[in-house]
């Protein structure tokens, strides 16, 4: 009989429908040993250098306001453009093209340099998903975005050249690939079950307590039954919610603890200050109902087993699909166990 604690297999992700290898048999116990903290330079709480600072000037010349929480401005280097013209380039059936327009914004968490979403007050990081929500609905009203995509990028490992807290939002005029393939899939689940796809999950998960991280009245973080990466987590709202401006005051405190608690038990794993990728999925801004649309997001993070060691996706992940070792019970199980106490405060 297939044990999944056990025996090689492969889990289907219904949001993608791709499957993931899991091969439990390979690391029982990875975090065996003693962690010790990561010396890290300590970072001053302004940076004469950094360009999201406050008062600093930017790549284009511009000065930042000497702004007091949060900060929001157009990116001098955006990768989308809205001033450029619609078009398609379309040479036979297989050399296809299409202009993409857009509007790329960054979003500073805190004036303060040194500062991370797990070390900020849980009030401060509310201004956050503020700023996220009239975001996202100000986007929506231009007639050119069709998505908002809102993403943090954080570590040196995940290509974040810098440590001031900020986040990015690309918004663009087509769906992207991954919430494409989960629109699609959320879509179809609803057509043929009269119901949503993520409240199940989270029903299902809730019920089972197996991969949850820990949880709110509005909120679940779980280490989903089919996650790629060894601590990846997934933040779902409990109650059917297509995007973030339709939370309501409670819920954004919620999410604000949630987000709070799931990256302060991040940095707690391996005693360092823990890389990811970030970003929500919800509803398009195309001007549809999108009844299908649940808003969530996704923590992306490449350690494995302490500071430094990290996953690669190379050899058979790029060329034929995903696997992991530890099995996402036992990640989650490990990531439940920590302390919700910062370990630089302790
Ligand atoms: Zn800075
Ligand atoms: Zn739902
Ligand atoms: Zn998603």
């Amino acid at each position: 009989m297939l044990d999944l604690t056990e025996h090689s297999h492969r889990r289907f992700n219904p949001l993608t429908h791709e499957w993931v290898i899991v091969s439990p048999h390979r690391t029982k116990r990875p975090w065996q040993g003693q962690v010790e903290p990561a010396s890290q330079p300590e970072l001053s709480t302004y940076d004469p250098d950094c360009y999201l600072c406050p008062g600093n000037c930017r790549a284009e010349g511009n000065a930042n306001p000497h702004y007091s929480d949060i900060f929001v401005f157009d990116n001098d280097f955006p990768a989308l453009r809205s001033d450029i013209p619609s078009g398609h380039f379309d040479s036979g059936s297989l050399l296809i093209a299409e202009a993409e327009r857009g509007i790329c914004r960054v979003i500073c968490f805190s004036p303060n340099h040194a500062l991370t979403l797990p070390r900020m007050q849980t009030s401060a990081i509310r201004l956050v998903v503020d700023a996220w929500a009239n975001q996202y609905k100000d986007l929506a009203t231009s007639p050119l975005i069709g998505h908002v995509q809102v993403f943090e990028n954080r570590g040196e490992m995940m290509g974040a050249s810098n440590p001031h807290p900020h986040c990015q939002i690309w918004a663009s005029e087509s769906v992207p690939n991954e919430p494409a393939k989960e629109l699609s899939s959320l879509g179809a689940y609803l057509e043929k079950n009269a119901s949503c796809l993520l409240c199940d999950y989270s029903a299902t998960e809730t019920a089972s307590g197996e991969r949850v991280v820990c949880e709110n009245d509005h909120f679940l973080a779980v280490v989903p039954f089919w996650a790629v990466y060894p601590f990846e987590v997934m933040v779902l709202t409990k109650q059917h919610r297509a995007s973030i401006d339709k939370l309501d005051d409670s819920a954004r405190a919620a999410l604000a603890d949630i987000l709070k608690r799931v990256t302060t038990r991040y940095d707690n794993l391996f005693l360092t200050p823990f890389p990811y990728s970030m970003g929500f999925h919800q509803a398009p801004t195309d001007g549809k109902e999108n009844r299908h649309a649940h808003l969530h997001a996704h923590f992306y993070p490449p350690l494995l087993r302490s500071a430094t060691v990290r996953k690669f996706l190379v050899g058979f992940e790029i060329l034929g699909g995903p696997q992991r070792d530890i099995t996402p019970e036992s990640a989650a199980a490990r990531l439940r166990e920590l302390n919700e106490r910062h370990y630089v405060d302790v």
